[in-house]
């Protein structure tokens, strides 16, 4: 299961993050799911939640951000939405449509808190 993986990465990064803030208390966590990863936004949404539960992290909230794929015209720079692959530019009539977006999963930011302050 893809989204399990992409969740370890995730939680293991952050407990790495975490030993170096020893001490803190993580509030939150903003993910951000390229659409073109191929990633199940819910799916991920569960799994998260069942291991930050299962690594200590049980009150810790979080994000998930997609970030949508476009198609760009390589002769005129019309943009479209990346479901119309195959189709050609509206705006000048080439065949030019190049798929444009991300496929990575990131970790955009973390919000701890320390534990000194009230
Ligand atoms: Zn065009």
């Amino acid at each position: 299961m893809h989204e399990l993986s992409i969740a370890e990465a995730i939680v293991d990064a952050v407990k790495e993050q975490m030993i170096e803030n020893a001490g803190s208390t993580l509030k939150m966590l903003n993910i951000c799911v390229g659409e073109l990863a191929g990633v199940e936004v819910e799916s991920l949404r569960f799994v998260m939640g069942v291991i930050l539960e299962e690594e200590g992290f049980k009150d810790t909230e979080f994000t998930i951000r997609v970030k949508t794929a476009a198609l760009v015209c390589s002769a005129c720079g019309e943009k479209l939405p990346a479901s119309r692959i195959g189709e050609i530019c509206p705006e000048c009539g080439e065949w030019n449509m190049k798929l444009t977006g991300d496929r990575a999963v990131t970790l955009e930011s973390m919000e701890i808190e320390d534990e000194d302050q009230p």
